[in-house]
């Protein structure tokens, strides 16, 4: 078995040519620290250096629940990740995983490391965080069938693990190869039949190809059969790499709600939620900049007829599919978060937090300084997020 310290120690062999970026923009790129300088710093898993661990300000106090109708509401985090060391020791030379991010080191939590996941419940106690669905970002889709095969059950079997030892924390969206969609069809249908598998975490495309291709129906088929929710997570927009280098990680901060926003766009677009009308679709990062900018998408077609295909033809408009996704709340600002059920609706949006990384460290505050409803309230908290997982309150 590897070890931590076998794991960190095989990486050093190969640091000149890795660059691990954050939880949200592991792709597969060759380092180049002319154009990305922060990318190379440290080489080898910039994301587990000690300086990077981070406790939340309130770590070792439990917040006060929130009570509606009488009852505790259970706040379920639907956006929380997690790596495992031998899964990422199999990614091998070239391939980014844990970035140098703040929470990096709290990333790695296999059953045994006991500390770890102690800290963790610490910081999801002082969030007021009952239950985060656990998620591996993927960086497997460029790798051969049997690779990505053995990461993914890795993956799978270390979120088992950790939710069979902690049941009330810990749920999980497992791993699959959605690049080979038969492989992805039986690891999909084999983690179905564990209840602390919700769903499926996939990138926001599959090495560059969107997943309104038909390649890939037969994975969203079976999703929508089985009810297992597909958490659409980015990794950057690669494309636009050039433009983005420069100071402000916009390789991050514009590339990642990009990616989830053009995802989301070809999935309504192409007709996908008409062929599949029951998929569970969860939208990291508020869907992106979709839900602040979404009724241009209605009158695209009127305006450029000759940039629409007449062979599809949506039941709805384009928006009207907005209202069938389900969307984390990580939009940082009680404003941005009533705008976003303004226009998606309070039954749509779900608590995300993207921890271990402190992107949103109050989500709970966030939804409750919000100005709707106790209900909506209670219903974003966790009712929302209780129905979408089956997950019991
Ligand atoms: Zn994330």
């Amino acid at each position: 078995m590897t070890t931590r310290r076998s794991f960190m120690a095989g990486l050093g062999a190969s640091a000149s040519s890795i660059y691990f970026c954050n939880c949200c923009n592991a792709q597969e790129i060759t380092t180049n620290p002319l154009l990305n300088p922060q990318w190379d710093r440290g080489g080898k898993d910039a994301g587990n250096e000690p300086s990077l661990s981070h406790r939340h300000p309130l770590a070792g106090t439990k917040r006060k629940p929130y009570m509606y109708q009488g009852k505790k509401v259970k706040v379920i985090d639907a956006h929380a990740h997690c790596f495992f060391p031998e899964a990422v020791a199999l990614a091998g030379k070239g391939t980014s995983v844990n970035g140098a991010v703040k929470g990096g080191p709290e990333h790695y939590i296999p059953v045994s490391a006991t500390e770890v996941i102690q800290r963790r419940i610490e910081n999801m106690d002082a969030k007021g965080v009952d239950m985060e669905v656990l998620s591996v970002n993927t960086f497997w889709y460029a790798k051969d069938r049997d690779l990505a095969k053995e990461i993914c059950r890795i993956n799978n079997d270390n979120l088992a693990d950790l939710c069979g030892a902690y049941p009330t924390r810990f749920a999980a969206f497992g791993s699959i190869a959605t690049q080979y969609p038969d492989l992805a069809v039986e690891q999909l249908t084999e983690l179905m039949k564990n209840p602390a598998f919700k769903g499926v975490a996939i990138q926001a495309n599959v090495a560059g190809v969107e997943h309104a291709d038909p390649r890939f129906h037969p994975i969203w088929a079976k999703a929508e059969e089985l009810g297992a929710v597909l958490f659409i997570h980015p990794q950057g927009t690669a494309q636009l790499s050039s433009r983005f280098k420069g100071n402000g990680w916009m390789s991050n901060v514009i590339g990642n709600p990009l990616d989830t926003t053009i995802a989301l766009q070809h999935l309504i677009y192409e007709g996908v939620f008409d062929k599949f009308p029951n998929l569970k679709v969860l939208a990291a990062h508020g869907g992106g900049f979709l839900g602040s900018y979404a009724p241009r998408m209605d009158h695209s077609c009127f305006v450029s007829p000759i940039n629409c295909n007449p062979d599809v033809v949506l039941k709805k408009k384009p928006t009207e599919y907005l209202n069938q996704i389900f969307f984390d709340s990580l939009v940082f600002t009680s404003e941005g978060l009533r705008h976003l059920i303004a226009q998606v609706g309070s039954s749509q949006v779900v608590i995300g937090t993207d921890s271990p990384i402190p992107w949103e460290e109050f989500p709970v505050e966030q939804v409750l300084k919000t100005p709707i409803s106790d209900a909506q309230k209670a219903a974003i908290l966790g009712g929302n997020a209780s129905k979408l997982l089956r997950i019991g309150t």
